[in-house]
């Protein structure tokens, strides 16, 4: 007996295989030849070649002026451009404007509005004015607020922030203006994700430029975070998606037994990208392009169907919204290619998980024509820029040292605890790779320590000036690394894949802001007694390296003896999402992040409270959604063929045989047994948290026990998978949904 025509996965696995790639999608010109990407880059965006354009020449320098200085745009200047921004959409049949922001959902959200007005005359026109582009007032009480607002003041505002390009959003048949905001209260507290960015990016600009001014570059007047995303995601084909409940509620798989093949064999990585999959890629590419997204690489990542995208860098708070279109548009043109992506940090168990590694640097923006432009990161050419870099090197590994643990709060989600932290993954230890030329050169320096080294000596003995060519050679790559130095940037690769990298970004510049601070005070107290600028300088890096000595790692990230001796460093080492969101709200924290005047201490409470409770909603929709697979699909499968398997055996004994199968059925019934067991545990954890009435004391119970139980019947379930007949098994299998394409 067969059961596999009425098994919808099997229908499921027919349709996969007859699928075909979806046909070119790439732009043309009237006469039907390619249009290359620079031609049409960046065409569904305001961009300020469109304004120089539309823009009579005063307004337009008017408002450049106004958006390097970040002051208020005044309503005239605000007109002008609204009337032209309308025009230009218009052309391009944008009916809807909304502004598009970034509640602490960790998402985006927008509320569109008609260009439609009903003029005096009771005609019909279109109009924007510039007091609707510069604010809105979403009906917004619903976002999370962590507490900052009570109900009966729950207005927020959306304003528009200037630095990052307006673009709109060309989804079906509708078009729709997207003003890129900030979205604050009424008395002015970040509801959002973003005023944390660009606050910090300020407090690290105003740190940084004291830094140069002390080292005499002194016409450096901004410095901007630079950021690079490396987007990491897998597909699915949709066929099997739909019949997966735990990928539809949760973004990964619940259960799932592991097939004999997963990515040990290394055949996918870099390997040849699968037709379907590239015709996606261009498709999505091609969205990004129009929307002005530096989408540069695209590649297969280490596990089966997994892939990688990374866009040119950019300044962190445009990059930022960059990234988060980029997780939309791969979603979205996913489907439109039978495909879901999937953007969660665990899809599967027992293969790679899927990160964003946030490539950081700063630059600096506004200067004289000697510094402009200038990574300072980069070690430069000359002593003088050798030393900066050394400095602003010490001053991030001052901040991460400092910080390590609001920086792993920074990461921290119930998605993430898959990556850092859990049974499989590396452990959720922030610790800094610099790389072994680097490294070796810090070590010499702290080993000489002691001796009145002058620093004439210390270039000449330590090669301080061979600093270019160093970095140069610095190829080796850890990829164990949480934060690892890559030449001339940070990659902080702790990041989940389906992150926001606004906090993230916000902790890290205040981090390093913090470093820079305490640098600039040590130097000044230096400089002082020092004979030369160049000794002053040298003396603080020689006490920094000895400071910072316990975040630096070269080893092996992912061993067990690194977790000892990280704790024998006295490294936070904060297993689980609510551990580390506690960092948030130390005093340490606090002190920093209201001493740099990037979040009040409301502002600090209420990004904590609105994360714990995400943890807790994320973590109870999977345990209810693995109760009911458990009960409606796995149970009744194990039944079905259990039946199957009595019957054999009942009708042998008839015969007056002994079944072989009966074996088989015992087994099968003392699994399905603790399969039940387990999952009474799962009802009874989950009704106890939810009758709970802390948030905070229901994070830690669902850490301690809802998880583990989850993982306990999972196991037994998996079991199953590896017993009940094939056609007897509903949902799609690893081998199906990793391995068919
Ligand atoms: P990898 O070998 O890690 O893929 P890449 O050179 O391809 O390294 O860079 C990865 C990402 O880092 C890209 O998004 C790139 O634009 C970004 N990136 C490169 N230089 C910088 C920089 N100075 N600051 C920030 N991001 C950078
Ligand atoms: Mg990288």
């Amino acid at each position: 007996m067969s059961n596999s025509g009425s098994n919808p996965r099997f229908n499921a696995i027919q349709t996969v295989s007859s699928r075909t790639p979806n046909g070119s999608v790439a732009p043309r010109d009237e006469n039907g030849a390619p249009l290359k990407i620079s031609d049409y880059y960046g065409m569904n965006t305001f961009s300020q070649k469109q304004m120089k354009q539309k823009l009579p020449n005063d307004i337009f320098k008017r408002f450049i002026q106004t958006a390097q200085s970040g002051k208020k745009l005044d309503i005239e200047v605000a007109n002008a451009l609204a009337h032209a921004m309308k025009e230009w959409a218009m052309e391009q049949g944008v009916t809807h404007y909304c502004h598009w922001f970034q509640p602490q959902t960790g998402t985006t959200a927008e509320k569109h509005d008609s260009f439609l007005t009903i003029d005096g005359q009771g005609n019909p026109i279109e109009r924007f004015s510039g007091a609707q582009l510069i604010q809105s007032e979403p009906d917004a009480s619903s976002f999370p607020s962590g507490g900052m607002r009570t109900t009966f003041e729950a207005r927020g505002y959306a304003a528009w922030d200037p630095t990052s390009p307006i673009f709109f959003a060309d989804i079906g048949n509708s078009k729709t203006l997207c003003i890129p905001s900030v979205f604050i209260s009424y008395h002015g507290d970040a509801l959002d994700e973003k005023t944390g960015v660009l606050r910090s990016n300020e407090a690290l600009s105003e740190s940084a430029c004291k830094l140069l001014h002390l080292l005499g570059d002194t016409s450096a007047r901004a410095v901007n975070a630079s950021l690079g995303t490396e987007q990491e995601y897998f597909l699915i084909d949709r066929a099997f998606y739909t019949l997966r409940p735990d990928l539809i509620m949760s973004g990964r798989t619940l259960l799932g037994a592991h097939p004999p093949k997963g990515q040990q064999l290394e055949d996918h990585y870099f390997g040849s990208i699968p037709a379907r999959v590239l015709a996606f890629m261009t498709e999505a590419e091609t969205e990004l392009f129009k929307l002005g997204v530096p989408a540069k690489t695209r590649h297969n990542e280490v596990a089966p169907m997994q892939f990688e995208t990374a866009p040119i860098f950019e300044e962190a708070n445009v990059a930022i919204d960059h990234n988060h279109l980029t997780m939309e548009v791969l979603k979205r043109i996913a489907k439109k290619h039978n495909f879901e992506a999937l953007l969660h940090e665990k899809p599967f168990a027992g293969v790679n998980g899927s990160g964003k590694h946030n490539n950081w640097s700063m630059s600096v923006t506004a200067g004289g024509p000697e510094i402009e432009g200038i990574n300072l990161l980069e070690p430069g050419k000359t002593p003088h820029q050798n030393l900066r870099f050394l400095l602003i090197l010490m001053s991030t590994l001052k901040g991460v040292h400092k910080h390590a643990g609001l920086l792993r709060a920074a990461i921290a989600s119930s998605g993430n605890d898959h990556r850092l932290g859990a049974n499989e993954a590396p452990p959720a230890i922030i610790s800094v790779f610099l790389g072994n030329m680097l490294d070796n050169m810090l070590n010499e320096i702290e080993k000489d320590a002691h001796k009145e080294l002058s620093y004439v000596e210390a270039v000449i003995k330590l090669g301080v000036s061979r600093l270019p060519t160093v970095m140069k050679d610095n190829t080796d790559r850890n990829r164990t690394s949480p934060f690892a130095f890559t030449g001339n940037k940070f990659e902080f690769r702790a990041v989940g894949a389906s992150a926001s990298c606004s906090l993230p970004v916000t902790l890290l510049n205040c981090a390093v802001a913090d470093g820079i601070n305490e640098i600039v005070v040590a130097l000044e107290e230096r400089m002082k007694t020092s004979k030369t600028k160049e000794e002053a300088i040298f003396a603080v890096v020689k006490d920094v390296i000895k400071e910072t000595k316990a975040v630096r790692f070269e080893g092996n990230g992912y061993s067990g003896d690194w977790v000892v001796d990280a704790e024998k460093r006295g490294l936070p080492h904060l297993k689980t999402t609510p551990q580390a969101l506690h960092e948030i709200i130390s005093p340490k924290s606090i002190k920093l992040l209201t001493g740099l005047k990037v979040f009040s201490e409301n502002e600090i409470k209420s990004r904590f409270h609105v994360r714990i409770e995400i943890y807790n909603k994320k973590v109870l929709i999977e345990g209810e959604t693995l109760q009911s697979i458990v009960e409606t699909q796995i149970l009744p499968a194990a039944y079905q063929y259990s039946t199957v398997l009595a019957e054999g055996v009942a009708a042998a004994k008839s015969v007056g045989l002994q079944a072989p199968q009966t074996e088989v059925l015992s087994k099968l019934y003392q699994v399905l047994g603790s399969a039940q067991t387990e999952l009474k545990k799962l009802e009874r954890t989950i009704a106890q948290i939810q009758s709970m009435e802390s948030e905070e004391a229901k994070a830690d119970k669902i850490a301690a026990e809802l998880k583990p139980t989850m993982d306990a019947l999972r196991k037994e379930c998996d079991q199953l998978e590896t017993m009940v007949a094939d056609d007897y098994w509903p949902l799609p299998k690893y081998r199906e949904m990793l391995f068919l394409a």
